[in-house]
């Protein structure tokens, strides 16, 4: 290992156990999405007491931060996310995913200290609301990317993967209505916008068999009805439809779309159907970045792997060269379960994390220090976007 990939290391190991009480704070308090308060507070405090310089509500959105270090170019962006889920908490991890971008800037500041002769700057970015409304979407609206060379996070789950291929994403609201009526008395002056739904759902379920295996649907009921006396006049439910790429899922899109008309003409209901924003792109893995970052860990990932879920990053990964490896952390568990959020906080975990911090720290070390490197990075990513 060269000597700067030494410095960065060290300088993260000697904060290890401020690192991980940092990930078990937010552990504790967990935050829905824009409303990470505490988390917001506890990194920024935490990053300019460690030397960086830190812009809070950065773009004017509450809980987004950017903390800088170094100056000039290459900007070399890593990422934190710190939202949780309802009721079950930090199910998916991101108090880890917070602790490496924050462990990798670390490492970073070390390396850009100890060396004159090395340019460049660290950014950190502190996105919010990943689970919820894909906050960096609105800091992309934002100009956060602007000056940035390249972008990379992590993300706990149960397997190491350096490229999964993830899936796009867009959500959808569906609005059933109908015509109220007694449904005792004069249930033939009714028309039942809780049947469309039923059939709706079932529609869809029957088409699950025709899917590729890659295409995701899912739903949940938001509204059926109000009182099993008055034939339901208005239901609501809200969809999930995901495939491997924004193409694929527009095709797959018109076939959802048609279970949805359908119930409607059959119950005789009025339907309106309204795209939730944002849409979130597939992850467009660099190349270049991937197989640097995988010749910088220290244990056994696979290079590519499926992984049907979707992340905001997708859309940064538009934007700029990115990557976001999945790593494990000690455990089979599985993301967005009560057993996945007993295991965000262990010793385990946090070892895990700051070796693929490490790992993140290194790329970026091979990127400010290789001449050409990033030149081969954005090659790789203008080819990827044609
Ligand atoms: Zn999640
Ligand atoms: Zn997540």
């Amino acid at each position: 290992m060269s000597d700067l990939k030494s410095t960065a290391s060290t300088g993260i190991e000697s904060c290890k156990s401020e690192l991980s009480a940092l990930s078990d704070e937010i552990w504790r308090n967990p935050e829905l999405g824009f409303n990470e308060h505490k988390a917001h507070e506890l990194l920024t405090n935490f990053l300019e007491k460690k030397g960086f310089t830190v812009e809070r509500s950065y773009t004017g959105i509450e809980t987004a931060f950017r903390a800088t270090f170094g100056s000039g170019r290459p900007n070399v962006c890593v990422i934190c996310e710190y939202d949780a889920l309802p009721e079950i908490g930090h199910a998916c991890g991101h108090n880890l995913i917070a602790e490496a971008g924050v462990a990798a800037g670390l490492g970073l500041k070390a390396v850009l200290e100890s060396s004159d002769a090395l340019k460049g700057m660290v950014t950190v970015l502190g996105t919010p609301a990943e689970e919820t409304d894909g906050g960096k979407i609105n800091l992309i609206r934002n100009g956060a990317f602007e000056n940035i060379d390249l972008s990379m996070m992590v993300h706990p789950c149960p397997t190491n993967i350096v490229s999964p291929q993830m899936l796009a994403l867009e959500a959808l609201n569906i609005t059933y209505t109908g015509k109220a009526s007694h449904a005792a008395a004069y249930p033939w002056e009714g028309v039942n916008a809780l049947d469309a739904v039923a059939l709706a759902y079932n529609a869809v379920s029957c088409l699950r068999q025709q899917m590729k295996p890659s295409w995701r649907v899912h739903g949940v009921i938001v509204s059926g009805g109000e009182d099993p006396a008055i034939v339901p006049e208005k239901t609501t439910l809200k969809y999930y439809i995901r495939a491997p790429t924004t193409q694929e899922l527009n095709e797959f899109k018109v076939k959802v779309l048609n279970c949805f008309t359908g119930a409607a003409t059959a119950t005789g209901c009025s339907v309106s159907i309204e795209s939730v924003p944002p849409l979130f792109n597939e992850v467009a893995s660099n190349g270049v970045l991937a197989k640097l970052f995988a010749s910088n860990l220290k244990i056994e990932f696979k290079m590519e792997g499926e992984l049907t879920i979707s992340t905001d990053m997708g859309n940064v990964s538009y934007i700029v060269p990115s990557i976001h490896p999945m790593f494990a952390i000690g455990s089979g568990e599985v993301n967005h379960t009560r057993e996945f959020t007993a295991v965000t906080n262990t010793p385990e975990a946090h070892t895990a994390t700051l070796t693929v911090a490490k790992a993140m720290a290194h790329t970026c070390i091979d990127v400010l220090t290789t001449d050409g490197l990033l030149e081969k990075i954005k090659e790789d990513f203008e080819v990827q976007l044609l």
